[in-house]
């Protein structure tokens, strides 16, 4: 099927940051592409908690405009740009790795300098720009864009991103089939941790604070799904582990109280992993003897990982993954700043939420 490629505009909508928990619609140039570059005009930008407290906190400088789980139309290529064409559906990676220095040969990926600049933008500092109508994808992030399947939608392609990053996470805790694990929180990033370990064999007992997402975590794969504010909590999660105890805990919120339960729950040689606590100067109390002498690894683990773009891809595209039933809520961009706010603000049965760019057809 070909098509024409749409003429394009020298301006276009962009929910522009302009300081703390100021987002606002603007008119702003269509950025122009170097040869070594594409221009994607966006259909969806999923809406990210990393993003959410730079807007919150202002922890960024402004002017800015985010969005980083961006999939849409290729509409311009580069004169030296080989394997792309105009109007493919494409997914983005903001950050991509160089894959040979210090950091990438010992594949923390998400420490390597050029892993750390930000590719694609629409403007201003480059942060994303994926609440714009078009993105430039630099050339050094192309290796991240991946094409979306004519079966798919742009919804599972902008998905990508943050699929990755939990699968990382998966593989970085190296649990065996048949092991126990807890995940506590039940948002979008829970649910994906609660499936992605479900389907390697791994016996999850799920909590969150909201009812109703304790009953999708059965959903999603849960053995055991149960609201962590629930009397006797810790030893119901002892019950429900059994004799074989509990193999590894995933701290998917902001919770200290949370992380301190399950070191205590956690069997000796068990890992903890952390995924939300992404805030700087966040210090709490942890009995150090249980890292040493019982050998609780403590992990962390942030970002995406290039090497796994294939695997998401298989993972999401073929539906194992079912990415489109975590959907609750979609905005168009001139009501971005909603969006951003609640998603900020998590109703009982909202999950994730989409800003919705174009038309470009779901
Ligand atoms: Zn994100
Ligand atoms: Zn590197």
């Amino acid at each position: 099927m070909s098509r024409m490629a749409d003429p394009i505009p020298r301006t276009m909508q962009a929910m522009v940051y302009r300081g703390v928990n100021d987002l606002r619609l603007e008119t702003v140039p269509v950025p122009r592409i170097g040869a070594g570059e594409l221009l994607v005009r966006v259909a969806v930008c999923g809406v990210c908690p990393t993003d959410i407290k730079k807007i919150h906190y202002g922890t960024v400088p402004p002017p800015r405009i985010f969005g980083h789980e961006t999939a849409g139309t290729i509409a311009q290529v580069g004169a030296r740009v080989k394997g792309f064409r105009v109007g493919e559906r494409v997914a983005l990676h903001h950050h991509v790795p160089c894959l040979k220095c210090h950091a990438c040969r010992h594949r923390t990926f998400a420490q390597c300098a050029q892993y750390k600049r930000t590719g694609i933008t629409a403007g201003f500092e480059p942060s994303g720009g994926g609440y714009a109508e078009y993105v430039r994808v630099m050339s050094f992030v192309l290796p991240g864009v991946v094409k979306i399947p004519a079966r798919n939608t742009f919804v599972e392609g902008a998905m990508q991103e943050p699929v990755n990053t939990v699968l990382k996470a998966v593989k970085r805790l190296a649990l065996l089939p048949g092991d126990t694990v807890l995940v506590a929180g039940q948002g979008p990033i829970g649910l994906i941790f609660t499936r992605l370990l479900a389907l390697r064999g791994i016996r999850v007992i799920a909590s969150d604070l909201l009812t109703p997402r304790v009953n999708l975590a059965r959903k999603w794969g849960a053995k055991w799904a149960l609201r962590a504010d629930k009397k006797g909590f810790l030893d119901e999660v002892r019950r429900l582990a059994g004799k074989q105890g509990l193999d590894g805990a995933i701290i998917a919120v902001p919770s200290d109280e949370a992380m301190l339960q399950a070191q205590i729950l956690l069997n000796g040689g068990g890992k903890l992993l952390l995924f939300a606590h992404t805030r700087r100067g966040n210090r709490t109390g942890i009995d150090l003897s249980t890292v040493c002498v019982d050998e609780k690894d403590l992990i962390g683990s942030y970002s995406s990982d290039f090497t796994l773009q294939q695997e998401v891809a298989r993972l999401v595209f073929s539906r194992k993954l079912d990415v489109r039933q975590l959907i609750t809520h979609e905005f168009p961009l001139e009501k971005g700043a909603e969006a951003v706010d609640l998603a900020a603000h998590p109703q009982p049965t909202s999950l994730k939420v989409m800003v919705w760019v174009k038309n470009g057809g779901i």
